[in-house]
């Protein structure tokens, strides 16, 4: 099952896009049989749940930390991720560059933008990346590559359209704006029910876990 789903996913990617299968509330069994079937890209959006699955596939698949990172967790995911998505303050990138530092690390960071502007979520307003991009510019252990957004939730996805027009426009402005240190090369945008729009609108990453792994228990 895993297996098929995936397959039918990479091969209905167009070339250049790279597909994360967001892992969260999977055993690390179920995502094995992902990597093996051709993942290349796990997202964890829990330090310690990734752990379990770290210690079982190790390197043979990239990392990516898709969740809010909490700043007591930072030291811990250095050590596993090979980037973190999500970044959405100051004094998180403070945490990441130091931790990142002390083990001679450089990470790899994308700029979470909350791009439906929703009180509940993290991340970046729109309007505010550029400044916040000055913030951590002076943080040397961190790599910036690029945008991520998830955008407010639909039924339709075509309802979603919109933010993910909205973070493309944000990173093409950026992109051009050509900062030192300051790479606009990946925009992580789209979901199993809303990827195929995402990439219509310039998605280069797509996190899909339901469409990979099935239903989740919880959330
Ligand atoms: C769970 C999750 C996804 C994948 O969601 P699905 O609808 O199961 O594809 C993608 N991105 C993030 C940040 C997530 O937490």
């Amino acid at each position: 099952m895993i297996e098929e789903n995936v397959k039918r996913i990479l091969e209905e990617l167009p070339p250049g896009v790279q597909l994360v299968a967001a892992a969260k509330t999977r055993t690390p069994e179920e995502i094995l049989q992902a990597a093996e079937a051709g993942i290349l890209i796990i997202g964890q959006n829990y330090v310690q749940e990734a752990l379990a699955a770290f210690n079982l596939i190790g390197h043979r698949v990239k990392w990516h930390f898709i969740g809010h990172l909490q700043r007591n967790k930072a030291k811990k995911a250095i050590e596993i991720f090979d980037m973190i998505e999500t970044l959405d303050s100051v004094e998180l990138a403070r945490e990441i560059d130091k931790r990142s530092n002390n083990r001679d690390k450089i990470i790899s960071v994308l700029i979470e933008v909350n791009s439906g502007r929703e009180k509940q979520k993290f991340g970046i307003f729109p309007e505010e990346v550029e400044s916040f991009l000055q913030e951590i510019s002076g943080f040397k252990n961190i790599k910036i590559q690029g945008l991520m957004t998830m955008g407010p939730m639909f039924g339709d996805p075509e309802n979603a359209r919109p933010y993910f027009v909205e973070t493309k426009k944000v990173f093409e402005r950026i992109k051009s704006l050509d900062l030192p240190d300051v790479e606009m090369k990946y925009l992580s945008m789209g979901m199993t029910n809303s990827y195929r729009v995402a990439i219509e609108e310039g998605a280069n990453i797509v996190r899909i876990g339901t469409k990979i792994f099935g239903p989740r228990e919880y959330d």
